[in-house]
């Protein structure tokens, strides 16, 4: 199986007394080239999720398989492994090394596990030249705008060629224009190398243009092209 198949995915924090149920009963599946927009107001556990799916947190319970393969029964270096493999991230704040030129930033994959050899800086010029930046190769993220800086997040998230893409409110800090710049050349690159694409977002242009859309109600994700979301669709549409 090679895309995405979340059962049963629980997750609570605890708040003082209290426990929070985040996530209830979640599940959801990915076929190779799928992209999907979760949407939900903040606090819903939008951010939550994603960790969960990107291999930073584990949930109480239920199961996750990226790729045919079970992230949380491998050893940490495993996961690791897997993780800086398998899975790109692309944040809203970017998450750029700010010592770090554009290059290095996006060879940080390479670096992660040994040395970066000429295929590697190949990979990155490459991906560098997709995302519209090869003029600003040697500049420090502060020398960036925020969109360009977003740019450098999606050529180091695609720089292992994952096969999960997640992206967090990926424009969230963008003015309107930088923001479609940003989702088109997401967009793009996810359907040229046949990722799975997973965005949270509040802009509706990105999730418009996403293949499905779910909003995160109750800790379950209700799909717009679900039962429910058509017969309230065609409820609405009666006179
Ligand atoms: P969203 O991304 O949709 O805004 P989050 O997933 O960040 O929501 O958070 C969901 C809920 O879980 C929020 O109420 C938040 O306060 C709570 N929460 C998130 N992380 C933690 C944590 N590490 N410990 C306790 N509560 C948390
Ligand atoms: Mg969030």
């Amino acid at each position: 199986m090679s895309g995405l198949t979340v059962q049963g995915l629980n997750k609570t924090y605890r708040a003082g007394e209290e426990r929070l149920h985040v996530l209830r009963d979640l599940s959801l599946r990915m076929t190779p080239g799928e992209s999907l927009a979760v949407v939900g107001p903040s606090g819903s556990g939008k951010s939550t999720l994603l960790q969960i799916l990107g291999t930073l947190d584990h949930p109480d319970s239920g199961t996750v398989e990226i790729g045919g393969t079970d992230p949380f029964v491998l050893s940490e270096r495993r996961l690791a492994e897997f993780r800086n493999a398998k899975i790109g991230f692309v944040f809203q704040d970017h998450h750029l090394l700010p010592q770090l030129t554009v290059l290095e930033n996006v060879l940080i994959p390479a670096l992660a596990f040994g040395a970066a050899g000429a295929e590697d800086y190949a990979r990155a010029e490459d991906l560098i030249e997709r995302v519209g930046l090869s003029e600003r190769v040697t500049h420090l993220p502060s020398q960036l705008s925020g969109g360009e800086r977003e740019r450098v997040a999606i050529a180091r998230a695609l720089f292992r060629d994952p096969v999960l893409i997640l992206a967090d409110e990926p424009t969230g800090n963008l003015d309107r224009r930088s923001a479609e710049k940003i989702t088109d050349l997401l967009l793009e690159l996810q359907r040229h190398s046949g990722a799975m694409l997973i965005a949270v977002t509040h802009s509706d242009s990105l999730a418009a243009a996403m293949g499905r859309r779910a909003e995160l109600v109750d800790g379950q994700l209700v799909f717009a092209d679900s039962a429910e979301g058509v017969a309230a669709a065609q409820e609405g549409s009666n006179p």
